[in-house]
């Protein structure tokens, strides 16, 4: 019999037996979740999981390496979520339980560096994360990374290491706060009070879709808040299970969006924007915070689903491309934001968008599950890279940077001849200036 490791207390972070009894084992979930299809075993669906969760919970099972794996096996894509006709929360069922294993003897070393320091003392450290990504962008672009790589020292880190390091993103030249202004003012009629986050990975990973969405809200007449001192929103912290890092950031950045008046918070990236838009229920019970968390809520909107509400005067180039689209999970799942990005893109003229098979099937890139999970996110990779490949598509458009790396990857791994593009970089590619001073 297989020798049981004593009971490491609980934190009580784990939902109240009414919350887990909503689950009514109907099974209808179990279609739709990667980790079950990959297994076939009930334990690794989420039916499974949270029955797994209820007897920890309970007390009727004690936490196990076996119950620490299943929960860091999950994708957190909350697909199940979606199909669930009971309304399961299940994605907060699982972050609570990733917190239970995180501060036990069942995280794994890998999970610890990611989650505990990665995740904490750089993306969660403004100050940190610039310092390590000109590190990185020193490593990427001044022969080191080609170094390591020819002559095997890569390998010296960990089986997988090889492959993660060059799926990780390559740093910006500039950071995008180095060059997005604070205020910016349309010459002509505001027409939106904007504010916009610019993130920690987005802001010195992806500054360049950054650049594009600033540009985009110019052209349309936005006046934007673009506050120099934002810090990380806290969601990869919280969907690992930190929820104590997670709700500090979120505390500062709540502070530094609370400066100035706007009716809009918009985000570029699905994970960000779906954290931001629970900041309200987290902080409702706390009176220092609850009401501008509240507002803070309210007024954040993703790039495609501010522009599909609002639908602005756009005069648009025409875009002469085959192009599909990719449905992140904490867009679709998280936000139920599907129709908005197609209606947006359906607007301009030429462009051709042909309907991925399975589009809201995850890639595999989930926060930091590509690291961890390493193996069994490139089966979820190969799964999505065969649907992109039978689109035809020169063009996959997905709103969220993980999803933007992970199938750029999986597009080389693929020989698919396929550009990877946000959203806000198709449309201000045609999108023309409504301003004739423009810049
Ligand atoms: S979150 Fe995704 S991987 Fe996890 S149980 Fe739900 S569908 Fe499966
Ligand atoms: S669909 Fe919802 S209620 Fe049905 S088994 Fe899945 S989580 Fe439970």
């Amino acid at each position: 019999m297989e020798e049981r490791k004593p009971i490491k207390k609980l934190l009580g972070v784990l939902p109240d037996d009414d919350v887990l009894a909503q689950c009514i084992h109907c099974g209808l979930c179990l279609a739709t979740c990667p980790t079950y299809e990959l297994t076939k075993l009930e334990i690794s669906s989420p039916r499974g999981r949270i029955r797994l969760i209820k007897a920890v919970a309970r007390g009727e099972m004690e936490l196990s390496q076996k119950f620490a794996d299943e929960m860091n096996f999950c994708l957190d894509c909350q697909a199940c979520e979606t199909a669930c006709p009971a309304g399961v929360k299940y994605g907060s069922m699982v972050e609570a339980a990733r917190v239970e294993v995180d501060n036990s003897e069942f995280i794994s070393p890998l999970t610890k560096v990611v989650k505990k320091i990665a995740l904490k003392y750089i993306v969660g450290s403004k100050r940190n994360l610039k310092i390590f990504a000109r590190l990185l962008y020193f490593y990427q672009n001044f022969g080191l990374q080609k170094i390591v790589h020819f002559t095997g020292l890569i390998k010296l880190f960990g089986k997988n290491m090889g492959e993660i390091d060059k799926l990780a993103p390559r740093v910006s030249k500039k950071f995008s706060d180095t060059f997005i202004p604070e205020i910016f003012n349309p010459n002509g009629e505001v027409k939106y009070k904007t504010a916009m986050l610019t993130g920690c990975l987005m802001n010195v990973m992806f500054a360049d879709v950054n650049k594009d969405t600033h540009e985009l809200l110019q052209k349309i007449g936005c006046q934007i808040y673009t506050p120099k001192d934002q810090v990380c929103c806290g969601s990869m912290q919280a969907h690992n299970g930190d929820f104590e890092t997670a709700h500090n950031l979120a505390k500062q950045l709540i502070k530094v969006f609370s400066r100035e008046e706007y009716d809009y918070l918009i985000s570029n990236s699905a994970g960000c924007g779906a954290f931001m838009k629970e900041y309200g229920s987290i902080f409702k019970d706390d009176p220092e915070y609850s009401e501008r968390a509240k507002s803070l809520s309210s007024k954040v909107k993703d790039i495609t689903e501010f522009l599909s509400e609002e639908n602005p005067e756009i005069v648009y180039k025409t875009l002469e491309q085959t192009a599909t689209y990719h449905d992140a999970c904490h867009l679709a799942h998280t936000q139920k934001i599907v129709s908005q990005p197609r209606t947006v893109l359906s607007r301009i003229p030429g462009l051709n968008m042909v309907p991925l098979e399975e589009s809201t099937w995850c890639c595999g890139s989930a926060g930091t599950y590509n690291i961890i999970q390493h193996e069994t996110s490139m089966k979820i990779l190969d799964r999505k890279m065969e649907n992109i490949k039978n689109t035809g598509a020169g063009i996959v458009i997905t709103g969220n940077p993980g999803c933007m790396r992970q199938i750029e990857y999986g597009a080389k791994r693929f020989k698919v001849a396929a550009k990877v593009l946000h959203p806000a970089t198709v449309l201000n590619r045609v999108v023309e200036w409504n301003y004739k001073e423009k810049k």
